[in-house]
């Protein structure tokens, strides 16, 4: 049954509201997603969520009153509201008229196949969520196998993140672990850890070829690899640079080196 919800102080949109806070997004695993478009690519990919909020406006667009039929023929709380209320939960001015609380999904290293996929991305302390989340849309762009959060790391389900991810979060894998977990796990599927630093010797583009999954490496955007985090790799490498600018930005890198080892492939499975 559709609900009609147009006061700020209803208690839902207070909760929901409050979920821009990395506090409650952790207390009650759900983070918020907008955009019809978001909202049925994490659809494509199986995931449906636990609220949909969305103005009349929206409704009278073909793809959304489909989607709210759908949503709550199977039990998702489906919610009319207003403009305003929206703009208060997303604290965007011109926000988008369809917004969804999801739950979220995270993975223990453990229950990843590292064989299932060629590509995988492990991150040392990400710390902008603008990185992450264009680093999660560029690892499904390639059809990584997930993405891993090393250390401490910003929060994946921030609005900022998911909206970089251009519904990305809901196509890749996401886990955290320990470095020593990570070399465990790529050690058991026959995997290679490539590193990325500046200070390294080998050129990107000049690695041996591998028949085990290799997971890209990348650092910290200020400082880089930690020594242990080096250590840990398997190869080293680094992209070449001319001109002032001493590295490329995080996701920059990770794209590069992303491509790279999937084009020296062939881009296999690319659309054509
Ligand atoms: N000052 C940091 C350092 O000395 O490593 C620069 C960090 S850079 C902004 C963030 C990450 O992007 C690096 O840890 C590395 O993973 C990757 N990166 C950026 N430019 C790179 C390059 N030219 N070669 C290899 N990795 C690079």
């Amino acid at each position: 049954m559709i609900k009609q919800i147009t006061s700020a102080a209803n208690p839902l949109i207070k909760q929901i509201r409050a979920l821009e806070r990395k506090r409650t997004r952790s207390e009650t695993g759900l983070f918020v997603a907008e955009g019809a478009r978001l909202v049925l690519e994490a659809e494509a990919a199986a995931v449906q969520p636990e609220t949909l909020l969305f103005t009349a406006e929206a409704r009278q667009r073909q793809a959304v009153t489909a989607l709210v039929e759908r949503f709550d023929r199977s039990g998702v709380q489906c919610i009319e509201t207003s403009e305003r209320l929206l703009s208060q939960i997303t604290r965007r001015e011109n926000t988008q008229n369809v917004v969804a609380v999801y739950r979220q999904r995270r993975q223990s290293l453990r229950a990843l196949d590292a064989t299932s996929h060629r590509l995988w991305v492990a991150l040392e302390e990400v710390r902008d969520p603008g990185n992450l989340g264009t680093i999660l849309r560029t690892a499904d762009s390639v059809g990584a196998g997930g993405v891993i959060l090393l250390g401490r790391c910003c929060d994946p389900f921030s609005f900022e993140c998911v909206r970089a991810s251009m519904g990305s979060i809901f196509a890749v894998a996401l886990a955290e672990a320990e470095l020593s977990e990570l070399q465990t796990w790529s050690q058991a599927a026959g995997g290679a850890i490539i590193g990325t630093s500046l200070r390294a010797r080998g050129r990107h583009d000049a690695l041996p070829s591998q028949s085990g999954p290799r997971i890209v490496m990348m650092g910290n955007e200020q400082a880089g690899l930690s020594a242990e985090a080096e250590a840990a790799c398997d190869h080293l490498v680094r992209i070449p640079m001319r001109g002032q600018a001493d590295s490329l930005n995080l996701a920059v890198a990770t794209a590069v080196m992303l491509y790279s080892l999937w084009g020296a492939e062939g881009y296999p499975g690319a659309r054509p």
